[in-house]
């Protein structure tokens, strides 16, 4: 799916995601379906799915539910799915033409489980402001998690450096990651404020406000 044509050219910070986890081995076996249902805090889909409001649909004895991302990922390996259904489908909307995206992680290897990992959306104004911007981290808590606050802050505003800055320095001070054996709660707190500078910026950059000559 990294690599398919369709998936490139319409929503291609998907294949970005699918293209960060583990190894081809991995992807080549691993499924969707699989990887929201088993829900590792760490995973790319998941936070994918929370940034973009994936619609999960399932199947039980109950028959069929549609869940909200927002709604699904309740805790560490933990999900709304009741013990009689299965992921059937995820339905990843695509984003309103122009969007800019990005999507990046930090981990110790080249396909090892993200430590701290965040995707952006972003559409600007044409005067080069950001009219709407999503961003989701994972490795961060026990579910991926969206930063209204962050978010707000940089609506309506030129992303520059300080905004830039602003955006990360209200990320870390939001933020209260839980520190394991893989990384400090710090350590996580400061990645994750870097990635979401980096990611906005990329972001921006891939919008037709950011990258006039592409317009
Ligand atoms: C070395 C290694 C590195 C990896 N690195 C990453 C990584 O960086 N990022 C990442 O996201 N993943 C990574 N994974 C893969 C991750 O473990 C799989 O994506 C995940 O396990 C889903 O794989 P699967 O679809 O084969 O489901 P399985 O592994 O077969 O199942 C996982 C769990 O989900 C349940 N399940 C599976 N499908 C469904 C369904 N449709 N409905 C309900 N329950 C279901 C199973 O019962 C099980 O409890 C890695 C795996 C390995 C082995």
């Amino acid at each position: 799916m990294a690599v398919h044509p369709l998936v490139r050219a319409h929503l291609p910070v998907l294949a970005a995601a699918i293209g960060r986890i583990g190894h081809s081995q991995i992807r080549n076996r691993g499924t969707v379906c699989g990887s929201i249902a088993h829900h590792d805090p760490s995973a790319e889909l998941p936070a994918l799915a929370l940034a973009l409001d994936a619609r999960i649909l399932t199947y039980g004895t109950r028959g069929t539910a549609v869940h909200p991302a927002a709604s699904f990922f309740t805790g560490t390996f933990d999900t709304a799915l009741a013990p009689d259904e299965i992921v059937t489908a995820v339905q990843f909307p695509l984003p309103e033409p122009g969007t800019g995206w990005a999507f990046e992680e930090v981990a110790r290897r080249s396909g090892d489980f993200a430590l701290v990992g965040g995707t952006a959306l972003l559409r600007a104004a044409p005067g080069g402001t950001v009219e709407r911007a999503r961003i989701a981290l994972f490795g961060v808590a026990s579910t991926p998690v969206r930063l209204p606050a962050v978010e707000e802050s940089v609506t309506g505003a030129a992303p520059t450096p300080d905004v830039l800055d602003a955006a990360a320095r209200l990320t870390a001070e939001t933020l209260d990651p839980a520190a394991d054996s893989h990384a400090s709660a710090d350590y996580r707190r400061e990645v994750a404020a870097h990635l979401v500078r980096t990611t906005l910026a990329d972001a921006f950059a891939r919008t037709p406000a950011g990258s006039p000559a592409d317009a």
